[in-house]
């Protein structure tokens, strides 16, 4: 029976990323994944690797330093994959902050960022404000504009892992984790692939299976307490054309589903604030309305799975 350091449960960017960390820690490591890299959440996520500007709401400063000193590792290491884009806050005459407060909460984001690239922000003068397409400027007050980066989000999986590969970690694809027996000297996972069953022991066995977790935790033996998770969905829309206006449309579907969270309710508000949305854009410019939800995932052990878990996204 083959025998390994770590063993690795799911090919998203979570395993990925403990896959190249294992191998580069000098550890043997083989990572099991049921159908393809980034097959999961990890393809269909907003593709931001932000600064989590947000979290300085709730009084996150380690987290938001954490995530702005990721941020700018990614542009470092990986400009290929990662690259800074604009963001725009139009603050109306009946928006909650005022524009001094952003500024406010920016210039902490870009103290807690080291004023490193893409910390920096500043208000859109209004001459400029009609050259930025699909905004409302009736009862605009300002336009602040500051930085995120976006990625490729199963590009970067696949880099992570391709990286991995590079220091020796292997991976096991398509091949499903059916179960796991916990001994007193380590474990030992049984995986399908190929129309085989295989065996194998770890040292470490790591449940990066993602919305998928659950199931994973719950074919260990002895049982092992399962935490409940909360599973969330989002929607991703892809307009075939320059949005002219309506751009608030959107910000409502967003603001709805965060303020109720997952209850059936957020649901209610999410599929009326696309409602909305849909019609707004047909009405204000006649075209298509094309939606990006996520797939659902595939028959089989899946079928009950949700596509997305709740993340810090
Ligand atoms: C709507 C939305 C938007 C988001 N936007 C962002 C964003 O902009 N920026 C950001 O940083 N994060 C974002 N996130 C969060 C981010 O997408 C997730 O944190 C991340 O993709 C989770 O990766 P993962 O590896 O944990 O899970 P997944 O990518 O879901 O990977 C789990 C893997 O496990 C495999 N698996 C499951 N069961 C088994 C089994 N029995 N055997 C073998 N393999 C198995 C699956 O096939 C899958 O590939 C967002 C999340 C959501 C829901």
């Amino acid at each position: 029976m083959k025998e390994y350091e770590v063993i690795i449960v799911g090919g998203g960017i979570h395993g990925a990323g403990v896959l190249q960390a294992a191998v580069a820690a000098g550890h043997s490591a083989l990572l099991i994944e049921k159908r393809a890299l980034a097959s999961g959440t990890s393809s269909r996520s907003s593709k931001l690797i932000h600064g989590g500007l947000r979290y300085l709401e709730s009084g996150q400063f380690s987290l938001v330093r954490e995530s702005l000193r990721e941020r700018a590792i990614h542009l470092r290491i990986a400009p290929e994959l990662v690259e800074l884009k604009s963001f725009f806050i139009p603050v109306y005459s009946d928006t909650r902050r005022r524009p001094w407060q952003l500024k406010v909460g920016l210039a902490l984001y870009a103290l807690l960022g080291g004023f490193s690239r893409g910390t920096g922000f500043g208000s859109i003068p209004k001459r400029d404000w009609s050259g930025l397409d699909g905004l409302e400027t009736r009862n605009l007050d300002a336009v602040i504009r500051y930085y995120d980066a976006q990625t490729d989000d199963a590009a970067l999986t696949r880099a992570v892992v391709e990286s991995a590969r590079s220091l020796g970690g292997e991976i096991a694809m398509p091949a499903t984790f059916v179960g796991a027996s916990l001994r007193e000297e380590g474990v030992e996972v049984t995986f399908d692939q190929d129309g085989s069953r295989v065996s194998c022991r770890a040292r470490v066995l790591v449940n990066a299976a993602g919305p998928w977790a659950t199931q994973v935790a719950r074919a260990v033996t002895p049982s092992i307490p399962v935490p409940a998770v909360d599973l969330v969905q989002g929607t991703h829309i892809v307009l075939p054309m320059h949005v002219t206006s309506g751009t608030r449309f959107v910000l409502l579907a967003f603001l709805f589903g965060e303020h109720l969270g997952t209850s059936p309710a957020a649901l209610a508000a999410e599929v009326l604030g696309l409602l909305v949305l849909a019609l707004g854009v047909r009405i204000l410019s006649g075209s298509e309305l094309v939606t990006g939800t996520p797939p659902p995932p595939a028959t089989g052990p899946d079928a009950a799975a949700p596509a997305h878990s709740r993340q810090r996204g």
